[in-house]
């Protein structure tokens, strides 16, 4: 039975890339009416300011979970044929490999401290075509020629181009929260502070205005709780965990591969800044992982901690700088085009996953409803189509109809 005729106020907790997929998704069923169907997004800060305006972007056949990994892959490169995701998100199919390396020092580069204060870092001509030739190493893909054939020491395949993909996360949030609001979707700015429900079933969603700092109540018979990270916040008995992650952008115009890396850093290694040694990782192997993306620049992250909680909002994210550098300086101790490049951003955000390990959770609570759609962990963008997709069915068709999603329903977990 679906809900065509039936009046509905749907509330989406969280404009990250869940919830605006989401509301996406929910305006593109076709039971959804405009008239009798009423569709809010609440925002605490602003879209995509979460993890999701700061991701990578990879989508991946070979991500999981492999219940909804399919329908994503292909739901995404749907919509980038329907809304030139080409030129309005910079979708496009790439490469994908892991990298094994050995930096290399340098002292300063793309305009931290000191430049000289280290040993001087040669520079390669990007545009000299007989060095670039000479600089690839043995058994690694000739077009994947920004690294420095004698920091490479192997190379294998993850990807190709027919199962991988990469999109501009911020571009690609923001663009389906347009394309929502075009089709009737309203968007409130204010942070939730409870889900009220009465008799077993949600009735409606409280939260404070961003502005006016208000305390308003909308009325909801359907709440989709996706807020990230900050889900067990809304709703304590969510049992969703954070994790913080630094990440940089550099501007570097390189072949289009996404790459895994594992360097293992010279026992020198280290940044020097006004002539005193600031920092130094003897015999240590990081793993930054480097995207090329479509716009000339590269982005690279690098790996978790947990020293910061989680704060209350996405614009109370503290990004350490000392922790961008690291990644600035483990890259371009292997690839000259990242040691040169001018840095673009240093940034911050938290990723969302399930306590214990599994999800996403995906889909109906015991509370009637309400719906959780989040603990998306590093696949967020990647599965966020399906999600939005199988949730427009769980509020139109009371259950899930594109893929068997039973291992990712939220109730296992509460
Ligand atoms: C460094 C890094 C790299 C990544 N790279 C990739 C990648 O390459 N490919 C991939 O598939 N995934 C990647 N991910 C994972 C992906 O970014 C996340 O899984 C995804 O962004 C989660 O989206 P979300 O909408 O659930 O959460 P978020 O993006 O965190 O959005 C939640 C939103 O809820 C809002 N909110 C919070 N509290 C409230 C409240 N009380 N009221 C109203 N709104 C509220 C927040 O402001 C925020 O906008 C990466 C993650 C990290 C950290």
């Amino acid at each position: 039975m679906t809900s065509e005729g039936q009046q509905k106020n749907i509330v989406i907790v969280g404009g990250g890339i869940i919830g605006c997929t989401t509301a996406y998704f929910l305006t593109r069923h076709p039971a959804y009416n405009p008239s009798t169907h009423k569709i809010t997004i609440i925002e605490a800060t602003s879209i995509a300011s979460g993890a999701s305006g700061k991701a990578g972007g990879l989508l991946a056949l070979w991500a999981y979970p492999a219940s909804i990994v399919p329908l994503s892959y292909k739901l995404h490169a749907e919509l980038a044929q329907e809304h030139d995701g080409a030129k309005r998100w910079g979708y496009r199919a790439v490469h994908c490999g892991s990298l094994r390396a050995k930096g290399r020092t340098f002292g300063d580069t793309n305009g931290g401290a000191a430049k000289g204060s280290g040993e001087e870092w040669q520079k390669l001509p990007k545009t000299d075509k007989e060095k670039k030739g000479k600089t690839i190493a043995a058994g690694i893909p000739k077009d994947l020629d920004w690294f420095d054939a004698e920091a490479v020491k192997g190379y294998s395949t993850m990807g190709d181009p027919s199962t991988t993909a990469q999109v501009h996360p911020f571009q690609f949030t923001t663009s389906m929260a347009d394309l929502a609001k075009e089709a009737g979707v309203k968007i409130i700015f204010g942070s939730v502070t409870a889900i009220d429900s009465f008799g077993g079933g949600v009735r409606g969603v409280t939260y404070e205005d961003k502005e006016t700092k208000h305390i308003e109540t909308l009325p909801a018979t359907d709440v989709i709780l996706s807020a990230g990270p900050w889900t067990s916040h809304v709703y304590p008995e969510a049992p969703i965990d954070a994790m913080r992650a630094h990440s940089v952008v550099i501007k570097a115009d390189v072949s289009n591969y996404a790459v895994f890396s594992e360097v293992d850093l010279p026992k020198d290694f280290g940044r020097t800044g006004g002539g005193d040694v600031k920092k130094r990782r003897h015999g240590l192997t990081v793993s930054p992982e480097m995207y090329a993306r479509p716009d000339g620049t590269v982005y690279a992250c690098g790996e978790g901690d947990t020293h910061i909680p989680l704060p209350k909002t996405s614009d109370l994210v503290v990004c350490d700088e000392d922790r961008c550098q690291d990644i600035i300086d483990y890259c371009g101790s292997i690839s000259t085009p990242m040691r040169e490049g001018d840095v673009l951003a240093k940034q911050a955000c938290y990723l969302p996953s399930v306590s214990g390990g599994g999800g996403p959770l995906i889909g109906s609570t015991r509370t009637k409803g309400l719906f959780l759609a989040s603990g998306h962990t590093c696949w967020g963008i990647q599965n966020s189509c399906a999600t939005g997709k199988l949730m427009s069915e769980f509020v139109f068709d009371g259950k899930a109809k594109s893929a068997k999603i039973d291992m990712l329903d939220p109730k296992k977990f509460l």
